[in-house]
Order: C-alpha cells, then structure tokens, then sequence
C-alpha cells in the first residue's frame, strides 16, 4: 500500500511537471509567433511609408548629384542654393497649390499668405500674384533653355548667349526655385517691390537679389523673386543689409 502510494504521488509528480513543460513552451511559441507578426506589420508599414510620395512633386532625385559644398547642417529654411550650391540630391519638398495654380513648399504657405495679403496696401489694394514658385528640373531647363534661345535670337552667339542667360536665369539644379521656398511675384504698379523691401522680413521672406549683391549672389538684381529664411534671419539680414551669403558666413 505504502509503496504503491509512494508510486502514484512519484507518478503525478512528473505528470505535473510535464504538463508544466507542455504549458511553457505553448507560451514560449505564443510568444514567438506574437513576435513574428509584429515584425511582419512592422516591416510592411515601414515599406510602405518609404514609398508613399508626396503628393504634386515631379522633382526627380535621380538628375541631381550631391551637394557640392555642406549646408546640410542647415535648417531647410537656410539652405543655400546659388552657383557653387547645388539643391540636395534628396530634396524633396512637400508641396501645397497657391491660388493661380503655382505650387510651394507647404511650411511656408501661412507667411507667404499672410504677407501677400498684408501687400495688398503697397499694390492699389489687389492681392499681388504669385507667377512662379516650385520648379522642377525640367521645368528650370525650359526656362534656361527659352533664356538662351532669346539671346541667340538677338543675335550673340551660343556661348554668348548661355552666358547671359545665367545672368538671369539659374543653371538647372542650382535654383532656389527648385527648393520650393522661393517665389516671384507680380504686382499691380511696382509700388509693391518698395513695399515688399521694407516688410517682407516680417514675415519671414527676404528680397534674395538685390543689385549690389550680384558680385556675392551671381545673379542680376530681381526685384521680384524673394525667399523664405524665417522671421528671425530675414530681421538680422534686412536690418544689417545682409545677403544670404553674407549672413550664412558668419553664423
Ligand atoms: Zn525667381
């Protein structure tokens, strides 16, 4: 009896401890099974994230080559794009319609609205139009390639004439344009420029070509393109006097 009851409690002990082990390693495959499917979401989601696009760019990184000298410490509102600067060869911006069809870089939809608006005052009270704004390549070569064209018309050879259209038109790559902060606008009387000159730093934007910059910016003075850089540098530039360039030199 004795012995027989010592079999059959030694007997459910290592049934017990069986059943345990069964049970532990159901947990352990629960467990790893549980794993697997978060790493699968995981992994499916990230995929697709990588390849959402945003939406109306035509930007195609695949034409541009690095950056040729680092600005890439830069907050986006400070990039410098000019001759020696090429537009990041991942740069994509995400963009927003304006009214006209023009498209910018959405971070700076509100200042650029709001400042158009506050213009109305130096423009006979008419909302002053955006003529251009995000450029894609192709649509800078276009515009590079029209300048050329005008010139050869006129007369100056094919050198001739690429040079002087660099005068006014940035090579492809090397626009500030092709960033999506930048913009040219059209005014109702010139009055607008002068008002724009005076203000725009309020609301962030600076008048990036003004003509006794050309030798630092390489570009004519254009009185109607100008450039977002953010309230706090356009107030330093503007009450310095201060192009872009001189103003990334010394921060
Ligand atoms: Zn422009």
């Amino acid at each position: 009896m004795t012995g027989k009851y010592v079999q059959n409690g030694y007997s459910r002990k290592i049934y017990r401890s069986r059943r345990k082990k069964r049970r532990m390693r159901l947990i352990g495959l629960t467990f790893i099974l549980i794993l697997v499917c978060i790493l699968t979401v995981g992994f499916v989601w990230m995929t697709v994230a990588e390849t959402e696009e945003p939406s109306h760019t035509g930007y195609e990184a695949e034409n541009y080559s690095p950056q040729v000298s680092g600005t890439q410490d830069m907050p986006w509102y400070l990039t410098l794009i000019n001759k020696e600067n090429h537009i990041p060869g991942d740069y994509k911006p995400e963009l927003v319609e304006l009214k006209g069809g023009e498209c910018v870089d959405k971070r700076i939809y509100d200042p650029l609205t709001e400042m158009l608006e506050a213009a109305k005052e130096g423009n006979l009270d008419q909302l002053p139009e955006v003529v251009s704004g995000y450029r894609t390549s192709d649509k800078q070569q276009k515009i590079y390639d029209e300048k050329i064209e005008k010139y050869k018309k006129e007369g100056y050879s094919e050198d001739e004439a690429r040079e002087l259209a660099k005068q006014w038109v940035a090579v492809p790559g090397y626009s500030e344009h092709q960033l999506g902060i930048a913009v040219d606008i059209n005014g109702a009387t010139y009055d607008v420029y002068s008002w724009l000159q005076e203000n725009s730093y309020r609301y962030g934007f600076i008048f990036r070509y003004p003509g006794d910059k050309t030798e630092m910016t390489g570009i004519a003075e254009e009185v109607w393109h100008y450039r977002y850089v953010g309230v706090e540098a356009a107030t330093e530039m503007y009450e310095k006097g201060l192009c872009l360039e001189e103003y990334l030199e010394n921060i």
